[in-house]
């Protein structure tokens, strides 16, 4: 069931409002403007409904509050009032406010707004969740990738943290669909992309489709030994699953990985220290596929065979 937080000082008023959304959403109530403040922050809200006229925080102020520090614009915020003078429904409209509801209530109009605002914010979240997700794998797309791994970078450069760079690479996946057809490679790619995920468990960790048999990955934290060796785990976790590869060229299918671990500095190039991390999986296709090359942060290559 959706989730709405109704923000309103008059208990009789947050009463009628539950009463008339009651049974179809999830109804929380906060009395203050802090307490709303709170439990945005804590909640999955899909819609939240604000009294204007508070003691204390007013409906105004926490709105903007909440868009500043919790929400952002993500979370559809309707304004409550009883003041019908245009300067604050112009007011509530221009912070932000998706739309206003004036007391006294009639239930139908505003049972109607809720529902389309909580329909369109679904709507919202699902183009948002396809614009940044690969539709073959599930796993984060390029676009996404290039968005995310700018403000991790930055992160990374700000607290001095080592930021690891991995691209891999399926071996020889052309000779893969030549052989057993586009849709069986594709599952492939699917296997392959669990397979890493599976190993990048952290929250910090991400993992994106680079391109049709590529994938990037970052993590933050551990040193280049570290992640070298998590790594040279991922590349025979690959291994081991046995996937049958074409005849022709070898007994499974494998992948080639070529990765970096550098902290970085303020100012440095994240498609940079990518490119290198790209020349290290160069590295690792020419010296014999199935295997990791790295550098670390001395900038000295590590093979893994
Ligand atoms: P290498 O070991 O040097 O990486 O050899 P390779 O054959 O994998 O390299 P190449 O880049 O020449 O070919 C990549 C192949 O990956 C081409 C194409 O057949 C396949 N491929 C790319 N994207 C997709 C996809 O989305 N689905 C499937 N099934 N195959 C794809
Ligand atoms: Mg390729
Ligand atoms: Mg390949």
């Amino acid at each position: 069931m959706e989730k709405i937080l109704i923000v309103d000082d008059s208990r009789l008023q947050a009463a009628q409002l539950k009463s008339i959304l009651d049974g179809e959403y999830d109804i929380t109530i906060a009395q203050t403007a802090e307490d709303g403040l709170y439990l945005t922050s804590m909640g999955k809200f899909s819609l939240i409904l604000l009294d204007v006229v508070m003691p204390g925080m007013d409906g105004f102020t926490l709105l903007k509050k909440l868009q500043e520090e919790v929400i952002g614009q993500s979370v559809p915020v309707i304004l409550i009032t009883s003041l019908t003078d245009e300067e604050s429904e112009q007011r509530g409209l221009m912070l932000g406010a998706v739309d206003y509801i004036t007391k006294p209530f009639r239930p139908l109009i505003v049972k109607a707004r809720v529902d389309t605002h909580i329909k369109l914010y679904n709507y919202r979240k699902q183009v948002e969740y396809q614009s940044r997700t690969d539709q073959l794998t599930g796993i984060a797309n390029r676009w996404q990738h290039d968005r995310y791994s700018i403000i991790r970078w930055k992160e990374a450069a700000r607290l001095q943290v080592p930021f690891s760079i991995c691209m891999f690479d399926i071996d020889r996946f052309k000779a893969f669909n030549d052989t057993f057809g586009h849709p069986a490679g594709d599952k492939v790619i699917v296997s392959v992309a669990k397979i890493i995920n599976s190993h990048l468990g952290r929250s910090t960790d991400f993992l994106a489709r680079y391109g049709g048999e590529e994938f990037v990955a970052f993590l933050l934290g551990g040193n280049s030994e570290k992640s070298f060796a998590h790594l040279k785990k991922i590349r025979q976790a690959v291994e081991d699953r046995h996937m049958p590869h074409a005849p022709s060229v070898a007994e499974w299918v494998t992948v080639s990985i070529g990765g970096i671990t550098l902290i970085p500095q303020t100012g440095d190039s994240y498609q940079a220290a990518l490119k290198i991390a790209d020349n290290m999986l160069y590295e690792a296709k020419s010296s014999g596929r199935n295997r990791v090359v790295w550098m670390d942060e001395d900038g000295k290559q590590l093979f893994e065979k």
